[in-house]
Parts: structure tokens; sequence; C-alpha cells
């Protein structure tokens, strides 16, 4: 009986010496980790103080360096594209030159991209190929005494008119060609 007694102790003894070992590793634990992760917060917090409140932050001098480069590098990319674009549109006018021959003379006009067009009020000789020069009274060809070829002014308007109707049956039928 009385090892019975003394076993029991023994084993509570035990029991409680193992309870007492856990308890006192579970605190350690905490304290230790507790404070580990209170060292960290703390660490990172200085270091986030010190980054905000120097005058001009290391990553924000960075930063701003960066945006400035990609910013001229764009500016000088955009100017470059807007001077080919010009050069392209001063080589190359809006319109094309076309001719037309009626019976007695060739106009030249200009047919723009919406099919609109322009006749120049000169129209040339069509034995010379040279373009009509003006007096008061007559359009004329500057080789007149070799093909008799004028116009005059008081004809010019209605002549003028029906050239550019035909000029215009001209391109319709053009487009509807193409
Ligand atoms: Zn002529």
């Amino acid at each position: 009986m009385k090892n019975l007694l003394e076993l029991s102790k023994a084993y509570l003894k035990k029991v409680f010496s193992d309870l007492h070992n856990v308890i006192v590793g579970i605190v350690v634990v905490a304290i230790v980790s507790g404070g580990g992760v209170y060292l960290f917060f703390r660490s990172l917090w200085t270091q986030l103080k010190s980054i905000a409140q120097s005058p001009t932050p290391l990553w924000a001098s960075g930063v701003l360096c960066l945006g400035l480069l990609v910013y001229i590098r764009v500016a000088k990319v955009q100017a470059k594209l807007k001077e080919v674009d010009q050069t392209s549109t001063s080589k190359t006018p809006p319109y094309e030159i076309q001719y037309f021959d009626d019976s007695k003379f060739r106009w030249k006009y200009k047919i723009f991209h919406d099919d609109s067009f322009e006749v120049d009020e000169n129209p040339f000789c069509l034995k010379h190929d040279l373009q009509f020069v003006c007096d008061d009274t007559y359009k004329f060809c500057p080789s007149l005494s070799e093909c008799g070829c004028k116009l005059p002014y008081k004809h010019f308007n209605q002549y003028f008119a029906q050239v550019e109707s035909f000029i215009d049956r001209q391109i319709r039928n053009h487009k509807k060609q193409v």
C-alpha cells in the first residue's frame, strides 16, 4: 500500500513536472517570438520613417530621373514622327495633274482625293503643246503665226463651262471603271 502511494506521488510529480515544462516552454516561445515580431516591426517602422523624413528620398530621385528619361525619349520619338509626317506631306501634293483634249485645245486640271477638280484657265495648243498666253482680247498659242490657235475672251466663259462639264464626265466614267 505504501508502495502504491509512493508510486502515485511519483507519477503525479512527474505529470506536474511535465506540465510545468510545457507551460514554461510556451511562455518562453511567446516572449521570444513576440519580441522578435515587435523588433521586426519596430525596425521596419524606423526605416520607413527615415525614408519619409529625408529631404530627397533616394527612391523618389530614382523614380523622378526614370520618369524624366522616359518623357524625353517619348517627346523625341513624337517630334521625329511629326517631322516624317510633314516631309511626306510636303513631297506629295493632295492632287494629281491630268489633261483633257477637246477638238481644239488641251486642258490641264488638278483632280483631288475627293474627286473634285480645278481646271487651269489657260489651255495648251494641241499642235505645239504650248500653254496659251493672253492679251487684251485673246488667249492664244505662243506660236500663233504657225497654228492660228486662239480663244477670244467673249467666248471663253461658255467654252470653259463646257470643258468643265466634259472633264466632270471623264472623272465619273473613270471612277466607274475603277
Ligand atoms: Zn500652237
